[in-house]
């Protein structure tokens, strides 16, 4: 048996060596080569193309090449009884720490509007913030929602946090659900959106939310797109409502031309960047769970279909 990769970008090369570095007893192909269909136990995908996985009439499971599985959810070609895992690396998360900790200093002491003002020759200084004025509200408290909370904590930002039902060992006030979210949300000057994407969470960044927030907060998406209302970010801005908003992902990636989002001096895009997967930190936990897999023991990280993450 063989595990296959499916990407949809020029990365499996580099997955592949890294998954026989760390497995070299495993087959392993590659999209695109020669795969003999009735071989592959498992698939490790990032946004397969539509139908790809419907080849395999031996599939056993389907392993992320990343944290988020929405897109392997959403695939209605996957049978509901196929297992399904993730990725969870300390690599991923503390990446995702330090894009966020550099997103909100950035912020706090205007670096992206005196970008904005050098390339129209404007010398403008304007008063600062300090760490330590702020309280960022942290939405999931996952496996990359503590990471960022330890190193915003470390670096003397006080930290908020709400769940769906967990109460994680955390130094600083946790809220859960529905019911508390609209009191989290006041004490968020900052709001880190690390929510998976699920039918619960989708359209969760909308304007009755933000209306719930200091004035003027600062919104950073670093979840998935669809989380956020777009039109809706782009009214509180303009309506002063909030101050900022720095977004990675996006309803469609790479974001189209004629997006509004382009040209918005409050909004501050980075293209899907925050974290992304370290095939030679992450190769060995997919062969790991390939093993268990063959073998039937219990898989590590895996999705509960029912919660969608
Ligand atoms: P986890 O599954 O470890 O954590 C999810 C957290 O969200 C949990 O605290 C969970 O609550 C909470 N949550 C889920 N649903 C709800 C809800 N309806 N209401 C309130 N809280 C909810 O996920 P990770 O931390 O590993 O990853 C989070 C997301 O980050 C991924 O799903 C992915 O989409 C995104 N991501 C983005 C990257 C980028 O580069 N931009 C890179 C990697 C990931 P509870 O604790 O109660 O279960």
């Amino acid at each position: 048996m063989a595990i296959v990769i499916l990407r949809n970008d020029d990365l499996i090369p580099r997955w592949k060596a890294a998954l026989q570095k760390a497995a070299p007893d495993i087959p392993v192909y590659g999209m695109g080569e020669e795969v003999p269909p009735g071989e592959i136990a498992m698939a490790a995908v990032w946004k397969h193309p539509p139908g790809s996985l419907e080849r395999f009439p031996n599939l056993r499971g389907i392993h992320c090449l990343g944290a988020g599985v929405d897109f392997i959810l959403e695939d209605p070609q996957i049978p509901e009884s196929l297992p399904v895992m993730r990725v969870v690396d300390p690599f991923l998360a503390s990446d995702m720490a330090e894009y966020v900790l550099a997103q909100i200093l950035a912020s706090l002491k205007g670096l992206h509007r005196y970008k904005t003002e050098q390339g129209r020759g404007i010398w403008a200084p304007k008063p600062y913030q300090r760490m330590g004025d702020l309280t960022v509200g942290i939405m999931g408290l996952g496996t990359l929602g503590q990471a960022v909370s330890e190193l915003l904590l470390k670096a003397g930002l006080a930290c908020v946090g709400w769940t769906r039902q967990s109460s994680p060992e955390v130094a600083f006030p946790t809220f859960r659900g529905p019911a508390e979210r609209d009191t989290f949300l006041g004490r968020s000057d900052v709001l880190v959106c690390l929510l998976p994407m699920t039918p619960k969470t989708r359209g969760i960044l909308d304007y009755a939310l933000m209306q719930h927030l200091p004035e003027g907060a600062l919104l950073i998406n670093v979840a998935r797109g669809p989380l956020l209302v777009d039109a809706d970010l782009i009214r509180a801005l303009d309506e002063g409502l909030l101050s900022g908003a720095c977004l990675d992902v996006f309803h469609t990636e790479p974001l189209p031309a004629s997006h509004p989002f382009w040209k918005h001096p409050l909004v501050h895009m980075t293209p899907h960047v925050a974290s992304v997967s370290d095939p030679e930190s992450v190769a060995p936990q997919i062969a790991e769970n390939y093993r268990r897999l063959l073998s039937g023991q219990p898989l590590k990280n895996r999705v509960s279909r029912e919660l969608g993450y």
